[in-house]
Protein backbone atom coordinates (compact mmCIF):
# COMPACT_ATOMS: atom_id res chain seq x y z
CA UNK A 1 0.00 0.00 0.00
CA UNK A 2 2.75 1.87 0.66
CA UNK A 3 4.53 1.44 -1.90
CA UNK A 4 1.41 2.14 -4.48
CA UNK A 5 0.76 5.64 -2.92
CA UNK A 6 4.49 6.45 -3.35
CA UNK A 7 4.16 5.44 -6.64
CA UNK A 8 0.85 7.41 -7.53
CA UNK A 9 3.03 10.44 -5.95
CA UNK A 10 5.28 9.94 -8.04
CA UNK A 11 3.19 9.49 -11.27
CA UNK A 12 1.44 12.94 -9.88
CA UNK A 13 4.55 14.59 -9.57
CA UNK A 14 5.78 13.98 -13.23
CA UNK A 15 2.52 14.96 -14.59
CA UNK A 16 2.76 18.61 -13.02
CA UNK A 17 6.20 19.08 -13.89
CA UNK A 18 5.30 18.39 -17.58
CA UNK A 19 2.23 20.33 -17.28
CA UNK A 20 4.71 23.40 -15.85
CA UNK A 21 6.83 23.23 -18.73
CA UNK A 22 4.23 23.38 -21.03
CA UNK A 23 3.19 26.82 -19.13
CA UNK A 24 5.29 30.09 -19.73
CA UNK A 25 4.23 31.15 -16.42
CA UNK A 26 6.92 28.34 -14.87
CA UNK A 27 9.80 30.29 -16.24
CA UNK A 28 8.77 33.50 -14.99
CA UNK A 29 10.92 34.86 -12.18
CA UNK A 30 9.46 37.99 -10.21
CA UNK A 31 11.75 38.69 -7.61
CA UNK A 32 14.15 40.66 -7.22
CA UNK A 33 13.15 43.54 -9.18
CA UNK A 34 15.83 45.77 -10.43
CA UNK A 35 16.41 49.06 -8.62
CA UNK A 36 16.13 52.21 -10.92
CA UNK A 37 18.94 54.11 -11.70
CA UNK A 38 18.24 56.88 -14.67
CA UNK A 39 20.93 57.32 -16.96
CA UNK A 40 22.70 59.87 -17.68
CA UNK A 41 22.14 62.22 -20.90
CA UNK A 42 21.89 60.40 -24.40
CA UNK A 43 24.86 60.08 -26.47
CA UNK A 44 24.64 58.59 -29.85
CA UNK A 45 28.11 56.45 -30.78
CA UNK A 46 28.90 56.72 -34.48
CA UNK A 47 30.54 53.10 -35.74
CA UNK A 48 34.78 52.85 -35.38
CA UNK A 49 36.31 52.52 -38.11
CA UNK A 50 36.72 48.47 -38.03
CA UNK A 51 32.63 48.44 -37.60
CA UNK A 52 30.16 46.93 -40.08
CA UNK A 53 27.38 48.84 -40.49
CA UNK A 54 23.98 47.15 -40.59
CA UNK A 55 21.59 50.10 -40.40
CA UNK A 56 22.44 54.00 -41.05
CA UNK A 57 19.13 54.68 -41.46
CA UNK A 58 19.11 54.98 -45.52
CA UNK A 59 18.55 51.57 -46.61
CA UNK A 60 17.27 47.71 -45.43
CA UNK A 61 19.58 45.90 -47.43
CA UNK A 62 21.65 43.91 -44.82
CA UNK A 63 18.53 42.73 -43.51
CA UNK A 64 16.08 39.85 -45.25
CA UNK A 65 12.66 39.18 -43.73
CA UNK A 66 12.42 36.11 -41.45
CA UNK A 67 9.09 35.32 -41.99
CA UNK A 68 9.50 34.36 -45.57
CA UNK A 69 13.33 35.44 -46.93
CA UNK A 70 11.80 38.28 -48.68
CA UNK A 71 13.33 41.77 -48.67
CA UNK A 72 13.61 43.22 -45.15
CA UNK A 73 9.87 45.28 -44.90
CA UNK A 74 10.16 47.70 -41.80
CA UNK A 75 8.90 51.22 -42.11
CA UNK A 76 12.20 53.40 -42.88
CA UNK A 77 11.73 56.94 -41.42
CA UNK A 78 13.03 60.24 -42.18
CA UNK A 79 14.94 60.61 -39.30
CA UNK A 80 17.45 57.79 -39.89
CA UNK A 81 15.33 55.37 -38.15
CA UNK A 82 13.31 52.14 -38.83
CA UNK A 83 10.10 50.95 -37.04
CA UNK A 84 8.56 47.48 -36.85
CA UNK A 85 6.03 46.90 -39.26
CA UNK A 86 3.46 44.39 -37.56
CA UNK A 87 3.01 41.81 -39.12
CA UNK A 88 6.03 42.11 -41.27
CA UNK A 89 7.77 39.53 -39.34
CA UNK A 90 11.46 39.37 -37.56
CA UNK A 91 14.41 41.12 -39.50
CA UNK A 92 17.84 39.31 -39.95
CA UNK A 93 20.71 40.04 -41.04
CA UNK A 94 22.32 38.71 -44.15
CA UNK A 95 25.76 37.71 -42.40
CA UNK A 96 26.32 35.43 -39.83
CA UNK A 97 28.61 36.42 -36.88
CA UNK A 98 30.44 34.84 -34.03
CA UNK A 99 31.89 37.02 -31.36
CA UNK A 100 31.00 40.30 -31.58
CA UNK A 101 30.20 44.00 -30.40
CA UNK A 102 27.03 45.29 -31.30
CA UNK A 103 25.78 48.57 -30.70
CA UNK A 104 22.59 49.77 -31.12
CA UNK A 105 19.71 52.20 -30.00
CA UNK A 106 16.18 51.75 -29.79
CA UNK A 107 13.00 53.44 -28.66
CA UNK A 108 9.67 52.30 -27.46
CA UNK A 109 6.51 53.79 -28.86
CA UNK A 110 5.82 56.77 -27.52
CA UNK A 111 2.55 56.55 -26.85
CA UNK A 112 2.02 54.20 -23.89
CA UNK A 113 -0.05 51.20 -25.34
CA UNK A 114 -0.63 47.76 -22.41
CA UNK A 115 1.54 46.92 -20.00
CA UNK A 116 4.04 44.02 -18.98
CA UNK A 117 5.07 42.34 -21.88
CA UNK A 118 2.90 44.14 -24.24
CA UNK A 119 3.84 47.11 -24.06
CA UNK A 120 6.74 48.54 -26.07
CA UNK A 121 8.28 44.69 -26.89
CA UNK A 122 10.45 43.59 -29.30
CA UNK A 123 14.11 42.05 -28.66
CA UNK A 124 17.80 41.76 -30.21
CA UNK A 125 18.82 38.08 -30.62
CA UNK A 126 22.41 37.03 -31.45
CA UNK A 127 23.13 34.51 -33.18
CA UNK A 128 19.54 33.90 -34.01
CA UNK A 129 18.83 32.44 -30.66
CA UNK A 130 19.91 34.56 -27.89
CA UNK A 131 17.43 37.44 -26.82
CA UNK A 132 18.52 40.51 -25.21
CA UNK A 133 14.95 41.50 -24.09
CA UNK A 134 13.88 45.30 -25.46
CA UNK A 135 10.68 46.41 -23.76
CA UNK A 136 9.32 49.71 -22.41
CA UNK A 137 10.05 48.65 -18.45
CA UNK A 138 9.53 52.66 -17.38
CA UNK A 139 7.27 51.81 -14.81
CA UNK A 140 6.15 49.22 -16.32
CA UNK A 141 6.26 45.90 -13.89
CA UNK A 142 6.41 42.66 -15.39
CA UNK A 143 8.52 39.35 -14.39
CA UNK A 144 12.01 40.76 -13.92
CA UNK A 145 13.60 38.17 -16.01
CA UNK A 146 11.47 39.44 -19.05
CA UNK A 147 11.78 43.11 -18.47
CA UNK A 148 14.26 45.40 -20.82
CA UNK A 149 17.49 44.60 -20.70
CA UNK A 150 16.92 40.73 -19.61
CA UNK A 151 18.77 37.48 -21.21
CA UNK A 152 15.07 36.80 -22.17
CA UNK A 153 14.12 34.14 -18.57
CA UNK A 154 18.13 33.63 -18.01
CA UNK A 155 19.29 36.74 -16.56
CA UNK A 156 17.77 39.69 -15.34
CA UNK A 157 19.32 42.89 -15.56
CA UNK A 158 21.62 44.11 -13.07
CA UNK A 159 19.44 47.43 -12.53
CA UNK A 160 16.61 49.13 -14.65
CA UNK A 161 18.58 51.87 -16.71
CA UNK A 162 15.53 52.87 -19.11
CA UNK A 163 14.67 55.96 -20.38
CA UNK A 164 11.14 57.14 -20.60
CA UNK A 165 9.01 55.43 -24.06
CA UNK A 166 9.69 57.41 -26.79
CA UNK A 167 13.24 58.64 -25.47
CA UNK A 168 16.06 56.89 -27.79
CA UNK A 169 18.45 54.17 -25.61
CA UNK A 170 21.77 52.35 -26.45
CA UNK A 171 22.51 49.00 -26.35
CA UNK A 172 26.05 48.03 -26.52
CA UNK A 173 26.56 44.24 -26.37
CA UNK A 174 29.57 41.85 -25.83
CA UNK A 175 29.06 38.59 -27.46
CA UNK A 176 31.20 35.50 -26.43
CA UNK A 177 29.54 32.20 -28.99
CA UNK A 178 28.83 29.07 -27.34
CA UNK A 179 31.20 26.90 -28.52
CA UNK A 180 30.60 22.92 -29.55
CA UNK A 181 32.61 20.30 -30.34
CA UNK A 182 32.56 17.86 -33.56
CA UNK A 183 30.00 15.88 -31.93
CA UNK A 184 28.14 18.95 -31.24
CA UNK A 185 28.44 18.91 -27.56
CA UNK A 186 28.40 22.13 -25.60
CA UNK A 187 31.98 22.71 -24.49
CA UNK A 188 31.80 26.32 -23.40
CA UNK A 189 28.70 28.21 -22.95
CA UNK A 190 28.10 31.56 -24.42
CA UNK A 191 28.39 34.83 -22.67
CA UNK A 192 27.31 38.36 -22.47
CA UNK A 193 28.10 41.61 -21.20
CA UNK A 194 25.42 44.31 -22.02
CA UNK A 195 25.41 48.21 -21.13
CA UNK A 196 21.99 49.87 -21.53
CA UNK A 197 22.30 53.55 -21.76
CA UNK A 198 26.27 53.39 -20.60
CA UNK A 199 25.00 51.57 -17.48
CA UNK A 200 25.87 47.90 -17.17
CA UNK A 201 23.25 45.74 -16.57
CA UNK A 202 24.70 42.18 -17.57
CA UNK A 203 28.17 41.27 -16.81
CA UNK A 204 29.67 38.31 -18.38
CA UNK A 205 27.03 35.73 -17.79
CA UNK A 206 26.37 32.75 -18.84
CA UNK A 207 24.04 31.59 -22.07
CA UNK A 208 22.33 28.61 -20.88
CA UNK A 209 21.08 28.00 -24.28
CA UNK A 210 18.01 29.23 -26.40
CA UNK A 211 16.12 32.19 -24.71
CA UNK A 212 12.53 30.20 -25.19
CA UNK A 213 9.49 31.47 -23.85
CA UNK A 214 7.87 28.33 -23.02
CA UNK A 215 10.11 25.92 -21.55
CA UNK A 216 13.85 25.02 -20.82
CA UNK A 217 16.63 26.59 -22.65
CA UNK A 218 17.91 24.46 -26.05
CA UNK A 219 21.59 23.99 -26.54
CA UNK A 220 22.10 22.80 -30.22
CA UNK A 221 25.41 23.08 -32.17
CA UNK A 222 25.51 26.01 -34.20
CA UNK A 223 28.28 28.36 -36.13
CA UNK A 224 27.78 31.27 -37.12
CA UNK A 225 24.53 33.28 -37.02
CA UNK A 226 22.83 36.55 -37.93
CA UNK A 227 21.39 39.16 -35.63
CA UNK A 228 17.38 39.28 -35.49
CA UNK A 229 15.51 41.91 -34.38
CA UNK A 230 11.86 41.40 -32.96
CA UNK A 231 8.17 41.85 -34.28
CA UNK A 232 6.09 41.48 -31.39
CA UNK A 233 3.49 43.63 -32.78
CA UNK A 234 4.60 46.75 -31.17
CA UNK A 235 5.65 50.21 -32.77
CA UNK A 236 9.59 50.09 -31.73
CA UNK A 237 12.18 51.78 -34.18
CA UNK A 238 15.96 51.54 -34.12
CA UNK A 239 18.55 53.62 -35.73
CA UNK A 240 22.50 53.42 -35.56
CA UNK A 241 23.34 49.46 -35.54
CA UNK A 242 26.87 48.44 -35.72
CA UNK A 243 28.78 45.50 -35.26
CA UNK A 244 32.48 44.54 -34.39
CA UNK A 245 33.50 41.01 -35.43
CA UNK A 246 36.10 39.69 -32.45
MG1 LIG B 1 10.93 40.41 -26.93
Amino acid sequence: MKKLSALLLLTALAIQSRAQINDPKATEVWTPEPRVVAPGKPVSMAPPEDAIVLFDGSWLSEWYSGKDSSAAAWTINSDGSMTVKPGAGDIITQRSFGDCQLHLEFRTPVVVKGEGQGRGNSGVFLQNRYEVQVLDSYQNRTYSNGQCGAVYKQHIPLVNACRPPGEWQSYDILFTAPRFNTDGMLVAPGRLTVFQNGVLIQSNVEIKGTTEYIGLPKNEAHGKAPIRLQDHGDLVSYRNIWIREL
